[in-house]
């Protein structure tokens, strides 16, 4: 088995603060309000499994992911909870009746062609979640479906509506709440006619993170979290006290003075103006770390210090000047992003939000969890 010593960047993965920050939400949830954990994305790069098993000992009430296969994996590894599947096509009826895992049915064409597999199957009563289009059109039934849905959700009885949701376009932008109480509204209607129609009780979930925290009044029956759990604040409010998941760290290859007149790294862009000392860190962009961070747009944190990137990042490494870092040798560790330098600044340096950041981070680094 390869050790931790082989590759020396990993990305360690603090469980209880995972903990700490669910707790943070949770005490924010209106009474008997339930809640979905967001572990799409490899967990939002914290490794989608380890997460589940802290959701699951936490008890919370249902975990969604994007594509069939990581619920696949999230029911190899173990994870009971029950599972949505966010964006299901045909080739994947099989795996989530096999595997127990329940659809968002967003269109027309793909709640009747799984009506049909069930039916094919001889399968009786199926949960599947309705996803509703208020205002983000990605995916999701507008209002002016509703009377023909409500018909055809009549008029069968083996899809069991678990649940009827939408997801909101602009929550953490405190300036378009506007935009953000029209999509609730939009919601609410759409809820009220299905209500009518299906004459049974399904869950409606509308909020993320963002909404959550600044406006519980949306709460309604769940909420899913995501971004908020990994130690993000989406809404940039700093009222939650959200602790630092992910700490990405990598080590010193080697350390070499340069001379003021010569230049660092591909295409000889890193100009060195002062006699330096580079040093050469066991990171690239082939692990997630962007070539827009080069030439000192980018910074990492060494023994107490920012210190930035010099020339371009390559594919598995890349250069940082520590001139001016007293006392660094090589195999020194080196911050990436976390707790001395939060993800969403690394983010902002490449015109990014730290939702990509984190789930770009390469497979190849190895998660360690504590
Ligand atoms: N719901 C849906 C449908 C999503 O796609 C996402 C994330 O992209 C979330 C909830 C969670 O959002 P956040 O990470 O902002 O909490």
């Amino acid at each position: 088995m390869l050790s931790q010593q082989v590759h020396r960047t990993v990305m360690e993965i603090n469980l209880s603060a995972l903990a700490h920050n669910l707790r943070q939400y949770q005490q924010r949830l209106q009474p008997g309000t339930r809640l979905m954990a967001m572990v799409k994305a490899f967990g939002y790069g914290a490794g989608s499994a380890e997460v589940a098993n802290v959701m699951q000992f936490h008890k919370v009430d249902y975990l969604a992911v994007a594509y069939a296969d990581e619920g696949v994996d999230l029911r190899k590894a173990g994870i009971g909870l029950p599972i949505l599947v966010l964006n299901v096509d045909e080739a994947a009826f099989d795996a989530i009746v096999e595997y127990n895992l329940e659809p968002e049915l967003f269109s027309f064409p793909i709640l009747q062609a799984f009506l049909r597999f069930l039916q094919h199957q001889g399968l009786q009563q199926y949960p599947v979640h309705i996803k509703l289009d208020t205002g983000m059109h990605r995916l999701g039934f507008e209002e002016s479906d509703m009377p023909a849905l409500a018909a055809l959700l009549q008029q069968q009885q083996l899809l069991m509506i678990k649940s009827v949701f939408s997801h909101l376009a602009s929550s953490e932008d405190p300036n378009d709440d506007s935009f953000t109480h029209l999509q609730a509204r939009r919601f609410e209607r759409c809820c009220d006619v299905l209500k009518d129609a299906l004459r049974y009780p399904f869950i409606r979930h509308l909020s993320n993170s963002a909404a959550i925290f600044r406006l519980p009044e949306l709460q309604y029956d769940m909420v899913r979290l995501g971004i908020g759990l990994y130690g993000v604040d989406s809404a940039n409010e700093h009222q939650l006290s959200l602790q630092t998941v992910g700490t990405l760290t990598t080590t010193i290859a080697q350390l070499r003075h340069v001379k003021a007149g010569e230049t660092v790294s591909y295409n000889r862009r890193g100009k060195i103006t002062r006699d330096s000392r580079i040093a050469t860190l066991r990171i690239g962009y082939a692990d997630g770390y962007s070539r827009k961070l080069g030439y000192g747009r980018g910074k990492v944190w060494i023994k107490g210090q920012l210190v930035p990137v010099v020339g371009t990042v390559c594919m598995d490494m890349m250069m940082v000047d520590v001139t001016d870092v007293p006392d660094v040798t090589e195999n020194d560790t080196v911050e990436i992003f976390g707790p001395h330098l939060p993800v969403q600044q690394v983010a902002a340096w490449s015109e990014t939000i730290a939702y990509e950041i984190l789930t770009g981070i390469g497979q190849r680094i190895k998660r360690v969890y504590f």
